[in-house]
């Protein structure tokens, strides 16, 4: 007797974990057969500790709010081709709907999953929802990739149609057969040994916290963005990167907000959209930039620093409080603020004159919004090696940067306690203050504080000088 149930279709939630604008989705409700909601778990997508976290926490709200339209999300684990080949032999489903995720790795194994799909007689249909706009779909003049930001922004915003976002359908039917799926404890996705209380406290993982946080982020701080944006003390960006990263919140929402926004902060603030767009842009042209510089000259740029100093890098003890603060807070939160990362990035290449790799794989394993293009892009802009990047010999000096964006050291008082008793003069420079000061703060250097792990003229002589070793090698 053949089975005359409608076959369902099947949803497949990538880093698209929420229901608003969500294209895949509102192509399931438009088909009007059942809909399976599923998310495959492999490991290998998510190596770092923070982004698993956040993965279980956002898997745990989309499951709430999917359940609250009656509709059960199956989790299963395994490579993703093989799984949904798995999943539409159990339903019959004929048909899987998904958003495509713009990673090099991502983009082979949505081809595998096609192919092997399509072999089964099974279509997989992949919607765009990521990015504002589609990587590649520009071209310069000359017919390439654009290198620079600025031409990119003027093109973006000129000849890319950036599409309306729409609400979630108002109703969905849900496949009656009950499919079993796996516990999303059994994946093990949060730390053994409790770290993570810190992120607890700073982070409402999921759709409904991403749509909190930019309901007060649009309402009083958007406005401020562009003045208030480089000040680390002062709670002046919007913290959307690891919703977005998880696809929580909708890009386009946010442009189509911001274009019924007020204020002279909003223009600067859809302008860090493009910029998202722009570091995918050049991750699909250049995926091997992962790895390696985009400016091949800096493959043979001599990275012989002190492998020893990583971890004094790491847990914030290189004796320049900026420095030190800005690793703590990641440690302690999972995010650190745009600035201090640019200020951190710059020591660790410059400073100490270690890798740009070592410091992207550190942040990949610590951030929330670790994110493959944007942190790609970020690390080989601050070694001076990509596209539109800061130029090598520009070396950021972090007291400088202290005193000019931290003047009166609230951000380092707050990350690096031990300084909070220096007076303001000496608070950027402990290693400067006269002992009296130092024993007023109850602070001994070496002890309860570091002094500089190197010197800053000795380690700005020594990057220089590597520059022109490069360039003659
Ligand atoms: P806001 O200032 O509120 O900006 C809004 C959104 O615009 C961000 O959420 C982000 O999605 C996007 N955006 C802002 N600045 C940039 C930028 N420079 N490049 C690309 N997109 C941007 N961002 C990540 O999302 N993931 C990373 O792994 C990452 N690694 C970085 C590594 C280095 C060395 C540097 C210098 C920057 C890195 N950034 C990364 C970019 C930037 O620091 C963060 O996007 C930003 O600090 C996130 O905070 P926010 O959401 O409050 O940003």
């Amino acid at each position: 007797m053949s089975d005359t149930r409608p076959r369902p279709v099947l949803l497949w939630f990538r880093r698209d974990l929420r229901l608003d604008d969500n294209p895949a989705l509102l192509a399931a409700a438009a088909t009007d057969r059942p809909v399976l909601p599923v998310f495959i778990h492999d490991p290998a997508e998510f190596p770092g500790e923070a982004t698993r976290w956040w993965l279980h926490h956002s898997l745990a709200a989309l499951t709430a709010s999917l359940a609250g339209r009656g509709l059960p999300l199956v989790l299963r684990r395994g490579p993703a081709a093989a799984t949904l080949v798995q999943l539409s032999r159990e339903t019959g489903a004929g048909l899987v709907l998904a958003g495509r995720v713009p990673e090099p790795v991502q983009r082979a194994l949505e081809e595998e999953a096609a192919a092997s799909l399509g072999e089964q007689g099974v279509e997989l249909r992949l919607l765009d929802s990521a990015l504002l706009g589609v990587p590649g779909q520009l071209q310069t003049g000359q017919g390439g990739p654009y290198q620079v930001f600025t031409p990119f922004h003027k093109a973006f915003t000129q000849r890319v149609r950036i599409s309306e976002p729409r609400d979630a359908p108002d109703r969905l039917s849900a496949w009656p057969v009950r499919v079993p799926g796996e516990e999303l404890a059994s994946w093990e996705l949060l730390p053994r040994i409790s770290w993570d209380s810190g992120l607890g406290d700073s982070w409402s993982p999921g759709e409904e916290g991403a749509q909190q946080l930019w309901r007060r982020f649009r309402g009083s701080g958007l406005a401020h963005y562009g003045d208030q944006r480089d000040f680390p003390a002062v709670d002046g960006t919007s913290r959307l990167a690891p919703h977005l990263h998880f696809g929580e919140i909708s890009a386009r929402r946010l442009w189509f907000d911001c274009l019924e926004a007020n204020g002279a902060g909003v223009a600067e603030f859809a302008r860090q959209l493009v910029w998202r767009d722009f570091a995918h842009e050049l991750l699909h042209h250049f995926p091997h930039t992962t790895q390696q510089p985009l400016r091949e000259k800096f493959a043979h740029f001599p990275w012989d620093g002190d492998p020893a100093l990583l971890p004094a890098w790491q847990q914030g003890r290189t004796g320049y409080p900026l420095v030190d603060a800005g690793m703590r807070q990641l440690w302690h939160t999972g995010w650190m603020h745009n600035r201090v990362r640019m200020v951190v990035a710059s020591f660790l290449v410059k400073h100490l004159l270690l890798p740009w790799q070592e410091g992207a794989d550190w942040f990949m394993d610590t951030l929330v919004d670790a994110d493959l293009a944007n942190n790609t892009f970020g690390w080989q802009w601050a070694a001076g090696c990509g596209a539109d990047a800061a130029p090598y010999f520009r070396i950021f000096n972090p007291t400088a940067q202290a005193r000019k964006f931290d003047k009166q050291g609230r951000y380092i008082r707050r990350w690096v306690p031990e300084l909070a008793s220096l007076p303001d003069r000496h608070l950027h420079q402990p290693w400067e203050a006269p002992s009296a000061v130092l024993a007023a703060a109850g602070l001994r250097l070496g002890r309860d504080y570091p002094r500089p792990v190197v010197d800053h003229a000795w380690a700005r002589a020594r990057a220089l000088e590597s520059l022109r070793k490069m360039g003659t090698s």
